[in-house]
């Protein structure tokens, strides 16, 4: 990978020829150096943020390729028309002892994009937010597992004041522009730690409510064709898919009632959730 040094001007506009090589890798078919926009944002870096929270510098390291080919979205809300551009490449920059992460985004001229590239051109600061999932926090003062020591982020310890130290990358998802807050350095600025945390936490039950439904589809499926209601698996298929996650569980539950009915033997499958409404780990197959 490569490193640049702080020096470098940051380029804003036309791409130039091994940057729209990059971005063509991305792009659906080929577009030409007219068609798109380029800029760089500075995604995260070693200093200890407002959350008390710095990122490693080996976790910088790790997290470049992690983030090229994902997307920039506006105000996290996430849905296909809100994409607005993509990281095609990344490099880490190390400057005064510290180290950021530097990402080359390109974004189409559309209509759509023209009054946000016009801001970008203007000067108006675009603060980004950053989701990533990081398996290890470390405390800065002790080195231990942050959160096992009595050390809390933030506080002074001597000459130190305790940072948790984000470290071991396990994904990184989109990256985010948000509204500017006042007085933020270089006009971005990170926020990974609890946001990240929360977004892997977001997926996962994301994961699991997917788990659940396609245990219900099965369960219901099955239930149809065991008591021969009439239907072939392809249609009962297509119609219990149709359904949401509430419908399906009393489908299955009615189901299941009729079935005990007739004597049939039932293998428990629907209904059987947690309070939230998560999957208890009898779906986690
Ligand atoms: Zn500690």
């Amino acid at each position: 990978m490569e490193i640049r040094k702080a020096a470098d001007v940051v380029a804003s506009g036309t791409p130039n020829e091994s940057q729209l090589n990059k971005i063509n890798t991305f792009a659906r078919a080929p577009l030409t150096a007219d068609e798109v926009y380029v800029f760089s944002v500075r995604l995260c870096d070693t200093l200890p943020d407002r959350d008390g929270e710095a990122f490693a510098p080996e976790a910088i390291y790790a997290l470049a390729p992690m983030f090229v080919g994902k997307t920039g979205i506006l105000n996290h809300q996430w849905s296909a028309d809100n994409q607005l551009g993509r990281i095609f490449d990344t490099a880490v920059v190390e400057e005064g002892g510290v180290c950021w992460l530097k990402a080359w985004v390109y974004m189409l001229r559309t209509e759509k994009t023209a009054s946000f590239i016009r801001e970008i051109e203007g000067g108006i600061k675009k603060e980004v937010s950053v989701g990533c999932a990081m398996g290890k926090t470390i405390c800065s003062i002790c080195g231990a597992e942050y959160g096992i020591c009595d050390h809390e982020k933030g506080q002074r310890y001597g000459a130190n004041i305790c940072t948790a130290i984000l470290t071991d990358p396990v994904d990184a998802y989109e990256f985010s522009f948000v509204a500017v807050p006042a007085q933020r350095e270089a006009g971005v600025v990170k926020t990974a730690g609890k946001d990240a945390q929360k977004q892997a936490q977001l997926e996962k039950e994301a994961s699991y409510g997917r788990m659940y439904r396609k245990a219900l589809l099965r369960d219901v499926t099955k239930l149809y064709l065991l008591l021969d209601m009439g239907a072939d698996e392809n249609l009962i298929r297509k119609m219990a898919e149709s359904l949401s996650v509430e419908e399906l569980v009393s489908l299955s539950e009615g189901l299941q009632k009729k079935a005990q009915k007739a004597l049939l033997p039932v293998t428990q499958l629907g209904g059987n959730k947690t309070a939230q409404g998560k999957p208890d780990s009898a779906f986690l197959i």
